[in-house]
């Protein structure tokens, strides 16, 4: 169970690892590496592929470890079955007790043309379905060199706002209780780049200014930096005041370097 006022470490694998093999292999790892203490500072979460949910989600029923499981997608269709070939419910994440599932990746917003509407509705059906999610905003390397960082990042929050106002009275509370930010720029995702600490501290708070203003309830909104995180850079991250945690790709593959961030979170 998670404690929202811990910090956030969580994985996201890709398409990533290639065998169920590896997967529980990783698993068998992480759950001797991670101390059990670390766990009651730190939420500790893995997204696997689609295909390997349900290998993670028995190896951590087996474990001793408190990790959560996070799916990195969902359909956008307002359905919980139906006729939409090659899409995943939210009704079956639940059901595969996934809890957690990424939402704007900016990989799916590249790759997959995904735009706010179509967030809007992976976001509407992750929350019908009690599922948290972690929004990932993030801009491009050319945003970045022409100053537009706080400009894209706001547009892109405008996704939140219109769920603020779409909730207002009913819901609102279901977001604020379910919502994670994952501030990752584009350009250091995979690149080994990241933005310097000052920066990193600057778009935190700017982020948390953002969601204050679309409504108070919104303040503690955990927000996680993601790009190139690796066990050498954690530590630093770590110790910004408004980083509550972070999104890791590339180094959560290594059992050893993950421990490690966790560790740096713990
Ligand atoms: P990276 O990826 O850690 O490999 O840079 C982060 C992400 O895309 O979430």
């Amino acid at each position: 169970v998670a404690n929202w006022q811990n910090s956030w470490v969580i994985a996201n694998w890709k398409m990533n690892p290639s065998t169920q093999l590896t997967v529980t292999a990783l698993m068998t790892d992480l759950q001797q590496q991670i101390p059990t203490d670390a766990l009651q500072r730190c939420n500790v979460v893995v997204a696997p592929s689609f295909m390997h949910l349900s290998t993670t989600q028995q190896a951590i029923q087996h474990g001793s470890c408190n990790i959560g499981l996070a799916a990195q997608n969902l359909c956008a269709q307002h359905a919980d079955k139906g006729a939409f070939t090659g899409e995943v419910s939210g009704a079956q994440l639940k059901d595969a007790q996934v809890n957690y599932v990424l939402v704007g990746h900016s990989e799916r917003r590249q790759y997959f043309n995904e735009d706010d509407t179509c967030l809007i509705q992976k976001i509407r059906n992750a929350f019908a379905h009690d599922l948290t999610v972690v929004f990932c905003i993030g801009e491009t390397q050319a945003q970045y060199e022409q100053n537009q960082t706080q400009d894209v990042l706001a547009a892109q929050l405008m996704v939140v706002k219109q769920l603020a106002a779409e909730f207002a009275n009913t819901q609102l509370g279901n977001l604020a209780s379910r919502l994670i930010i994952a501030y990752e720029p584009v350009w250091a995702i995979g690149t080994g780049k990241i933005p310097t600490i000052q920066e990193v501290q600057n778009i935190h708070a700017f982020i948390n200014t953002t969601l204050t203003d679309i409504d108070a309830s919104l303040a503690t909104t955990p927000i996680l930096y993601g790009g190139s995180v690796k066990a050498d850079n954690a530590a630093e991250i770590a110790q910004c005041p408004n980083v509550n945690g972070v999104l890791v790709g590339g180094a959560s593959l290594d059992a050893t370097s993950f421990t490690q961030i966790i560790q740096a979170f713990a």
